[in-house]
């Protein structure tokens, strides 16, 4: 049986690339789960690799019968955001180690369900820096900068319902600090390591 690691953040906060990064440097056998979301696709997102991209309809059907894991509305009710139950548990029966990057809202009623989950806040130094972050994308409009610097500035106060806090000031440190984290709890219950 694999594990489950929950990994939020603000938005901007470079999430995607340590995840990424990790995955690719950590000799743990990790697997990236791909949320559903009903947010239209950036420039360069793929269907089924960045998110599985699905109608709001589509969405709320498959909300109805009961196949997210867990599932909310990110950003003050715009978009739905989800994690396909299936996917998640056969990997984890499979013996994977199940990364699910997802809010903080989200990670609540994962833990739930699991309260051995693996939790992890990845958040960068300061505000300011998230804001540039943010802008540098080039992909957001202003509003949109706005109610994303909003919700992170909501969702660092429920840091310390995290078991670990990262902070991204260089990526590659980050990806260090997070693949020793993993080899402490690998430790501690024994699992297989795939080299
Ligand atoms: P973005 O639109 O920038 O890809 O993601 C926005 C936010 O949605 C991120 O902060 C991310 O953590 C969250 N998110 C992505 N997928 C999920 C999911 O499946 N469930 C939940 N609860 N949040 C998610």
């Amino acid at each position: 049986m694999g594990r489950l690691i929950l990994v939020s953040g603000p938005s901007g906060a470079g999430k995607t690339t340590v995840v990424r990064r990790l995955l690719e440097q950590c000799p743990i056998p990790l697997k990236l789960s791909v949320s559903a979301t009903t947010r239209q696709p950036r420039p360069g997102e793929t269907d089924g690799l960045d998110y599985h991209f699905m109608s709001a309809e589509e969405f709320e059907r498959r909300r109805h019968a009961g196949d997210f894991l867990e599932c909310c509305q990110v950003f003050g009710g715009g978009s739905w955001y989800g994690t396909l139950a299936d996917t998640v548990t056969s990997s984890l029966e499979a013996g994977k180690w199940v990364i699910l990057e997802i809010d903080v809202e989200g990670v609540q009623m994962v833990v739930e369900r699991y309260p051995e989950a693996i939790t992890m806040f990845l958040r960068s130094a300061t505000l300011d820096e998230l804001e540039r972050r943010l802008r540098g994308r080039g992909t957001e409009s202003e509003e949109k900068i706005q109610r994303r610097l909003n919700v992170a500035r909501h969702e660092l106060k429920f840091i310390d319902r995290y078991k670990h806090e990262l902070i991204n000031d260089n990526v590659e440190h980050v990806v260090a600090e997070m693949c020793e984290i993993l080899h402490a709890y690998e430790k501690e219950n024994g699992a297989t390591v795939k080299r």
